[in-house]
């Protein structure tokens, strides 16, 4: 009988029972399709055990887990490297058994650099990026690294803001720049890509709108949400009836799932299969 390999996402509080997890019904619907031997259970750990808990999957063999917020930051001290992005962006959310060490990488902006890539690359591109978050940062790393141009940074607080433009100038080539969100924003006429990494639209608050000018969202550029749940945003609607590309937030989540399960097994996942599985629970 062929050994099963556990991994596991630690949560901080999902309330929700285990395999109603949409992660875990993403993943496991994906494993199923690939006929991979192996599990992805849900487990609740906050901070103050992680230690343990991270010690308790090596001591298990567990080929790797994700972790959400609020271990993104506090599980790097108990992993024994760190990948070059994950550190730039100052956390982790998927852990890789690598040559028996555990390495931390963040797979939330490259899974949204899959999800961008599928329509546009950002390679030379001139970006507004709404957000100055976990979210925003992992994004703004990755399309740095990527090849971007130009990222401005649009965000109601001044210091998360300035502290992201600031890590962007000074670790990456791109040119980053700050502009404080007090008032109704005007998309620049260069900007080709519009990113909303904020939670505005977030169930249950699905009525929030970003305080933009929504007419200046022009026909063909790319507009893409974070946001899953719900997948079409007030954003996105705005965005769709002007003639621009959208991508909804369960792209990223999906290709989040992609690349873990890549890291992990070596297995190329079907996006397709895990979208579906997502649609049914949020759509
Ligand atoms: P954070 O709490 O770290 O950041 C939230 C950001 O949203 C901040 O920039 C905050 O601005 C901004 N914000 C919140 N409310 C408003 C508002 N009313 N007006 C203007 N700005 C606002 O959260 P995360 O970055 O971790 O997550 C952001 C979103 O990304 C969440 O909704 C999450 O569900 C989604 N997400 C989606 C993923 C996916 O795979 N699809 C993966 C990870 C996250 P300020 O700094 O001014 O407070």
């Amino acid at each position: 009988m062929s050994e099963l390999h556990f991994l596991s996402q630690l949560t901080g509080c999902f309330a929700e029972p285990v395999d109603e997890n949409p992660s875990v019904v993403m993943m496991e619907a994906a494993y199923r399709h690939h006929s991979l031997n192996i599990r992805y259970i849900n487990i609740e750990a906050g901070p103050e055990k992680l230690g343990e808990v991270v010690a308790g999957a090596r001591a298990m063999g567990w080929i790797g887990f994700n972790c959400s917020i609020p271990n993104k930051v506090a599980v790097i001290e108990h992993l024994d490297g760190i990948g070059i992005s994950a550190d730039l962006i100052g956390a982790v959310n998927c852990v890789v058994l690598r040559d028996g060490q555990f390495i931390g990488e963040n797979t939330d902006g490259k899974g949204f650099l899959k999800s961008l890539e599928t329509v546009v690359s950002p390679v030379n591109k001139s970006i507004v990026l709404f957000g100055a978050g976990g979210a925003a940062r992992a994004i703004g790393v990755e399309l740095a690294l990527a090849g971007a141009t130009k990222i401005l940074v649009v965000n109601r607080d001044k210091n998360r803001g300035e502290t992201l433009v600031d890590l962007l100038n000074s670790k990456t080539k791109v040119i980053a720049e700050f502009i404080k969100w007090d008032s109704k924003y005007t998309i620049p006429d260069d900007v080709e890509i519009v990113i909303n990494s904020t939670s505005i639209g977030l169930f249950p608050a699905i009525d929030a709108k970003l305080n933009i000018d929504f007419d200046s969202l022009r026909a063909g550029i790319i507009v893409a949400d974070v946001i899953p749940n719900p997948p079409k945003t007030n954003l996105l609607r705005e965005a769709e009836s002007r003639g621009c590309i959208t991508l909804d937030g369960l792209g990223m989540l999906v290709n989040q799932g992609v690349i873990g399960i890549k890291y992990w097994t070596g297995v190329e996942a079907e996006p397709s299969v895990m979208r579906t599985a997502l649609e049914e629970i949020f759509a």
